[in-house]
């Protein structure tokens, strides 16, 4: 059994109604990917992920991504309290996500944007504490911006998605009740830190994820050259996260069921409520 502990299900690469959704995900289940996360981004698609997420037997998580606090309003933090506290007991909301920093866009490094995600991401936070629920962090050049504010308003840990960070800074959420979301970046050869962080960090603060439809892994990648050429570009599904796992068991000369299993225990253990989304 694997977990794809997150995968935006509802992008618009995957079509009206999201037929195409539907279709990877069934096959994601034929390759025994028995669970998924779909983080929501915006308070206009916390419904639609809650839906679809009801439709396809998985999990969801309610939050205010970093990249859409630009077109977010102060009332939007009303707006995820009220969600959380009308979703209380649906079982498959786990998570306060996806929230946090990106300093990578350079528009987002710039004021106001820059105090306006930190905001966002304190405020996500407290609303996390308060409900009681685990966090799924965008981490983009801000981990340590990120820590710094985990110290101050504790919440019961979570995952760091797609961690592309040092070493210091894993063992930094780890040691916060974190586990790290590993996915495409790791499956290219020349991600050399992130691969030796992947086959070295305890196994037990590891998760899978394909963030799909973005991050790509190799075998999905087409490159600036050939797009010019007019291949497309493949679209990351959440039915590749098995093969993703397949890397990353490489990566620590372990079978691929050792990988899975350890994999989706940490998931649970991490997003404690997922234990009880059954597949439907
Ligand atoms: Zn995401």
């Amino acid at each position: 059994m694997w977990i794809d502990t997150h995968c935006h299900l509802d992008a618009p690469e995957f079509g009206d109604g999201h037929a195409l959704a539907l279709q990877a995900r069934a096959l994601a289940a034929q390759r025994g990917v028995e669970r998924c996360v779909l983080p929501a981004v915006a308070v206009w698609n916390f419904e639609t992920v809650r839906a679809l997420a009801h439709r396809t037997g998985d999990a969801y998580a309610l939050g205010i991504h970093p990249l859409y606090v630009d077109r977010a309003s102060d009332e939007d933090i009303d707006r995820l309290d009220q969600a959380l506290s009308d979703h209380r007991d649906d079982p498959r909301l786990v998570a306060v996500g996806e929230i946090g920093l990106d300093f990578f866009v350079p528009a987002l490094c710039e004021e106001p944007l820059r105090s306006r995600q930190q905001h966002f991401y304190r405020e996500q936070l407290r609303l996390a504490r308060r409900h009681g629920l685990p966090v799924i962090l965008h981490v983009r050049r801000s981990a340590d911006l990120l820590l710094q504010q985990l110290r101050r308003i504790e919440v019961s840990g979570g995952i760091a998605h797609a961690f592309n960070g040092s070493e210091a800074q894993a063992q930094a959420f780890i040691a916060r009740g974190f586990a790290l979301g590993f996915g495409g970046a790791m499956t290219f050869d020349t991600a050399r830190q992130l691969r030796r962080l992947a086959g070295t960090l305890p196994l037990d603060a590891l998760v899978l994820e394909t963030d799909a439809p973005d991050i790509p892994p190799h075998w999905l990648y087409v490159n600036a050259a050939r797009r010019s050429a007019g291949e497309a570009q493949g679209v990351n599904t959440p039915a590749e996260l098995p093969r993703i796992g397949e890397v990353l068991a490489e990566l620590r000369g372990l079978p691929p069921q050792v990988v899975a299993q350890a994999t989706s225990a940490n998931a649970l253990r991490v997003l404690p409520r997922l234990t009880g989304v059954s597949h439907a």
